[in-house]
């Protein structure tokens, strides 16, 4: 018998208990300050569109890789899940192929000419050049998928209460104070650290490497024919303030999610109305298929406006074990503006490195 305490319930520490509640002897509880059904700005998960768009380089795609044929089968066998598949069209502008080619563009492995994901979708093929806009030197389009995060997310807490995962709500302050939170009452073997952006405050961890990459979004009811992101946004002054355009419609009703910005170190809660403005206006210009021939930004219908905060890791994701003060602890947190698509592929590791700290025992 192994009892396990996860700190976190955002998609990184449901996913983890999911996997561990299928592994034979684990008893398992989550302790969170935020459940799915809060939206705070502590909290990324309900802010994610969330799509899949492999953001590494080959060489960390692990992750990703691993993560896309789970998502996949959810799309199609599994529709209570809250995920659909959708076409994907990305365009390179001319002006970035530079940086682009040298590997180190926004979104990492993302806009790469050649990418290692091309293998990864069935139906990956770059786009000829009279399907291209204006100052766009290259595309390509491939079959992702979209989740919508507001029945995912609970969809994902039914399957671990269905494997006898208690959730409880709470506060750590330090790490190794979560294996005192077991339900039974026995201590905790071990801790699962999920806790995102907090892990830069959370007592034991205090990972400086962590900071926010605040994104701005609006969601729309009107429907995408397709979901679409472009390597920049086209304008010197927003790109200066690190806006960005993408374009996704999330399953079963979820709306679309018209982004948005990726301002690293940026904590503002309130979204800007002048960027929402711009937001609205250069969705329409990337995919005009989102409102009637003719019309303009207009025509889109708001439901909100939001801001989230990406957790992001200088030096990438932490999953690993190590010893605090006594207390086994996994880490499965920093994962930038990518938890839902490496979400699989993470919490496997934590199965792993949690089945190696009991083989210590
Ligand atoms: C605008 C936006 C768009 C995005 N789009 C995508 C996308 O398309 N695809 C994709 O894969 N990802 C996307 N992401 C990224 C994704 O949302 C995050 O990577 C992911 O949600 C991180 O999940 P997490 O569980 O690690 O952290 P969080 O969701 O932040 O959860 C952290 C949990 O830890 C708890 N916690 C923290 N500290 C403590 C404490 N001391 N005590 C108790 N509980 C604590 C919190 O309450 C919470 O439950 C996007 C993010 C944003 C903001």
């Amino acid at each position: 018998m192994t009892n396990i305490v996860v700190i976190g319930a955002g998609v990184s520490g449901i996913t983890s208990a999911y996997l561990l509640s299928k592994q034979k002897g684990n008893v398992i509880t989550v302790v969170a300050k935020h459940m799915p059904g809060d939206y705070d700005i502590e909290y990324a998960s309900p802010w994610a569109g969330a799509n899949v768009l492999p953001m590494s380089h080959e060489k960390d795609s692990r992750w990703e890789r691993r993560t896309w044929p789970e998502i996949k089968r959810l799309a199609t066998e599994v529709p209570e899940a809250g995920i659909h598949l959708q076409q994907t069209i990305l365009y390179r502008r001319e002006k970035d192929l530079e940086e682009i080619r040298k590997g180190g563009y926004n979104f990492d492995g993302l806009f790469a000419e050649d990418p290692w994901y091309k293998t990864l979708f069935d139906n990956y093929r770059e786009l000829g050049p009279s399907e291209l806009p204006a100052g766009v030197a290259s595309g390509c389009e491939f079959g992702s998928a979209c989740i919508n995060v507001m029945l995912y997310l609970p969809w994902l807490v039914g399957q671990c209460r269905a494997n006898g995962v208690v959730f409880r709500r709470g506060r750590v302050g330090h790490v190794a104070e979560g294996a005192g939170l077991h339900h039974t009452g026995a201590a905790a073997d071990v801790v699962v650290n999920a806790t995102g952006l907090l892990a830069s405050q959370l007592g034991g961890v205090r990972d400086a490497a962590v900071v926010p990459v605040r994104g701005q979004v609006v969601v729309v009811r009107n429907e995408a024919p397709h979901m679409a992101a472009v390597s920049s946004a086209g304008d010197a002054a927003a790109e200066a303030d690190g806006e960005v355009t993408y374009v996704m419609t999330r399953a079963a009703g979820g709306g679309t999610v018209l982004g948005g910005t990726y301002q690293r170190g940026r904590w503002e809660s309130q979204p800007d109305p002048n960027c929402a403005a711009r937001i609205l206006r250069r969705a329409v210009a990337l995919v005009p298929g989102l409102v009637p021939p003719g019309a303009g930004p207009e025509a889109l219908d708001i439901v909100r406006h939001g801001v989230g905060l990406r957790p992001y890791r200088d030096g990438g994701a932490r999953v690993e074990r190590e010893n605090v003060a006594g207390v086994w602890v996994v880490h499965n947190y920093g994962h930038g503006g990518w938890g839902y698509q490496a979400s699989y592929g993470c919490a496997e590791d934590v199965v792993a490195l949690v089945g190696e700290i009991a083989a210590l025992a």
